[in-house]
């Protein structure tokens, strides 16, 4: 009787999922977490030519990154290449959003951030998703618009100017309201990188 309420914690045991929503016992449940485990990486062909199952461990350790160095952790070849967009790609886009929305070191944070650019700025499709219809770039600049307003707030908070920087320039990817746009480089004028201020880097 008195173990009544020990049921929930043993069901988070051998049965837990591998990729769980919550890193640690304890530790609240992370949006990151839970979209990364929404994905069906070992059913997606990854750029390095075997499953996308690895990055399932690839995000996760970026995500549970500490304050230190940054994660050696890299997508080339496997997500994005300077011209060519593989299949993870949108699902990538997915779980960087929701790891800008929860509470992630600045480290994991612009880590994040750069793969976000360099999806949203991707110009090609692999040969088999191309072959299925899909349009990968446009694809991620779909998703990444979703979310447009996380991507301002990163510009607002300020917190480093590798993390600015990129979410400005990827503003300037997907804003279709270019008078927005304009309006917040003059508010985050003192903090923007100068090619953001200056509209060096615009892609839009
Ligand atoms: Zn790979
Ligand atoms: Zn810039």
């Amino acid at each position: 009787m008195e173990n009544d309420d020990t049921g929930i914690t043993r069901r988070v045991g051998p049965d837990a999922p591998a990729v769980s929503a919550s890193s640690a016992p304890g530790r609240p449940v992370r949006l990151i977490g839970m979209e990364t485990a929404r994905h069906d990486w070992a059913g997606m062909r990854c750029g390095c030519g075997g499953s996308a199952a690895h990055l399932a461990g690839d995000l996760s350790a970026v995500a549970a990154a500490g304050s230190g160095a940054e994660p050696d952790v890299g997508l080339e070849g496997h997500v994005w290449s300077p011209v060519t967009l593989w299949e993870p790609a949108p699902a990538v886009v997915s779980v960087a959003l929701a790891a800008l929305a929860d509470d992630v070191t600045p480290v994991a944070r612009e880590w994040f951030l750069r793969q976000l650019q360099y999806l949203v700025t991707g110009e090609g499709t692999d040969p088999a998703s191309a072959r299925r219809g899909t349009d990968l770039p446009e694809r991620c600049r779909e998703l990444a618009a979703q979310g447009l307003w996380l991507l301002y707030a990163e510009v607002m908070a300020n917190r480093s100017l590798g993390a600015v920087g990129s979410a400005f320039e990827i503003i300037t990817v997907l804003e279709p309201d270019r008078g927005r746009l304009e309006r917040v480089r003059e508010i985050a004028a003192d903090w923007l990188p100068v090619c953001c201020r200056t509209g060096l880097c615009d892609e839009g």
